[in-house]
């Protein structure tokens, strides 16, 4: 009986305080999992709606809501969205003055807030401590969960914090556990390291079925976008752009061809952000050009196509912007304009980002390392020849069939060329030199040239010198690159890109393995090389 109350209470909830009418996939199944007393593991795609299921339950039971989370500016939003709608909520954070922490931790005792964020490097000072002995805490939801795993590529000591704390209260709160991280180790280490018992565990799949998935390379973008949406009137779009610059002078030649266009980045006044924003919402404007800061927490279900005009830094932040488009679950389109350029961009953003973040030096080598790994697997979605929906939710730990029948790869006819007589030549040189060099100098050195780099390193000598000299440079670049994507190769992450064997190249130098090109026979368009 209890149990039905509290289950129609989440509904009403939902909608009274959240305006939303009915539970997206996953949510009800975890909340009532919380509200019945049972400890909860949500794995599910970023913007999927996590929040909630930890804020409702948070609402409903006595007591108080623990919310562990490590980013400052997510807290302060959340909070303030949550007092918005009149639900008591307090963060308790390091941008806070000692005597500001005092006097919330007060409230909170008095029990004036049903959500309390904190980070986690918080939970074991002594004020803290001495707050939650003294206080009711019904539930200890921890977001971002795979920070807790060395698995994970966001691991943050801090996170072992979270146990010891709840071990330490008088009485086991429920815990909650969320991520958009779907690898099984990390689910593993998460379950594990927080002690969940028995939890009910949630996977809602990071698939967007009704999404068609396509990589161009155009040799001019804007002809390409211009082109595209002449294609698709009526249908409401968004373009990504990754500069502020980009976005300005792509809006101006839409408006300048007739096309109604809104703009949208963080270099604009409030006022102008927020009308180019209700115009697109309110399909004034069908088409959005935008940077990334577009599109948090908007939830326009009509958007047809959502096209980048560059290659974002990694797959999450493309899984993300791309899944904007049809929320309303009707087919729609999200292509990605590559060319070599945004890999350029997105390194000089990477380390122009990391430089100005206040952390140890330490910190920065693995951040910027993570960071550029990321942006290979980004660019080796702009190559692959596989399926590109199966290459996402690989990159998310999730296997489907390796076919989807709605991505350009597979709607694609490809000719299969063996190349494992090149490949074997090509990996043998990198042997032979050292594995020191960058890919083009390899490619030179098999074409057989003669220039004053390969004379100085003295690769003219090596045996394997201009074995492959009766092949066109583009052919073996596109071998190097196959080579790179089946993981036989890789490409350091420092400037000096040197190119190295991975352990399984030795199946392919024995024969054991073999390499298959993928050529288009449709697609005649020039592909510029990866780098
Ligand atoms: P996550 O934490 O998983 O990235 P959020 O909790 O920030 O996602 O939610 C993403 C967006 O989805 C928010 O704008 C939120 O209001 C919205 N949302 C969440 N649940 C629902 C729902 N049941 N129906 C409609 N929108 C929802
Ligand atoms: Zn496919």
């Amino acid at each position: 009986m209890i149990q039905n109350n509290k289950r129609n209470l989440a509904l009403e909830v939902l909608k009274k305080y959240f305006g939303y009418e009915n539970f997206r996939n996953g949510q009800e199944t975890l909340i009532h999992s919380i509200l019945g007393g049972r400890d909860a593991l949500g794995i599910m795609p970023t913007g999927a709606g996590k929040s909630l299921v930890y804020q409702i339950p948070g609402i409903i039971m006595e007591g108080v809501t623990l919310v562990i989370s490590p980013l400052i500016s997510l807290m302060k939003d959340q909070v303030a969205a949550l007092n918005e709608v009149g639900i008591h909520a307090a963060f308790i954070n390091s941008s806070l003055s000692a005597r500001q922490v005092s006097l919330a931790l007060e409230y909170a005792r008095q029990g004036k807030y049903q959500l309390i964020y904190v980070a986690p490097e918080r939970l074991e000072t002594e004020e803290f401590l001495y707050f939650a002995l003294n206080t009711r805490i019904s539930m200890v939801a921890v977001d971002e969960a795979h920070c807790i795993s060395q698995w994970g590529q966001d691991f943050r000591p801090s996170y072992l914090k979270i146990v010891r704390f709840i071990e330490q209260l008088p009485k086991r709160p429920v815990i909650g556990a969320f991520t958009a991280t779907a690898t099984k180790e990390v689910m593993e280490d998460i379950s594990c390291i927080l002690k969940l018992q028995s939890p009910e565990v949630v996977v809602t799949g990071f698939d967007r079925e009704n999404l068609y998935y396509e990589v161009r390379t155009p040799k001019d973008k804007e002809k390409e976008i211009l082109h595209y949406i002449a294609e698709h009137p009526g249908k409401c779009g968004i373009i990504y752009c990754n500069t502020r610059n980009n976005v300005e002078e792509l809006w101006e030649l839409l408006l300048k061809e007739g096309v109604a266009a809104a703009k949208y980045h963080a270099g604009m006044s409030d006022t102008d952000r927020s009308r180019n924003q209700e115009n697109f919402i309110y399909d004034r404007n069908l088409v959005m050009v935008a940077t990334n800061a577009f599109g948090m927490g908007i939830d326009k279900s009509n958007v047809r196509y959502v096209i980048h005009y560059n290659m974002p830094k990694n797959i999450e932040s493309y899984y993300q912007e791309a899944g904007r488009a049809g929320r309303d679950g009707e087919p729609s389109e999200c292509i990605l304009l590559y060319s070599g350029r945004d890999v350029e961009v997105n390194k000089f953003l990477i380390e122009k980002g990391n430089a100005g973040e206040e952390q140890d030096f330490a910190d920065r080598e693995i951040i910027l390392e993570r960071d550029m790994e990321r942006l290979k697997k980004m660019t080796y979605y702009c190559f692959t020849k596989d399926c590109l929906r199966e290459y996402i939710l690989n990159y998310f730990g999730q296997y489907g069939n390796s076919s989807c029948g709605n991505c350009c790869n597979c709607l694609n006819e490809y000719e299969e060329t063996d190349v494992t007589k090149q490949s074997m030549v090509i990996l043998q040189c990198i042997r032979e030199s050292g594995q020191r060099y960058g890919i083009n100098l390899i490619i030179a050195a098999l074409l057989g040239r003669r220039t004053a780099k390969l004379t100085a390193t003295n690769m003219v000598n090596q045996s394997m010198y201009g074995k492959l000299a009766s092949y066109q440079e583009g052919f073996l670049k596109q071998i190097v690159n196959k080579l790179i994507l089946d993981e036989y190769l890789f490409v350091t992450s420092d400037k000096y890109a040197v190119v190295k064997l991975n352990r399984t190249a030795l199946k392919v130098i024995e024969g054991e393995a073999a390499v298959i090109l993928k050529t288009s026979k449709t697609n005649t368009e020039d592909r510029e090389d990866g780098k």
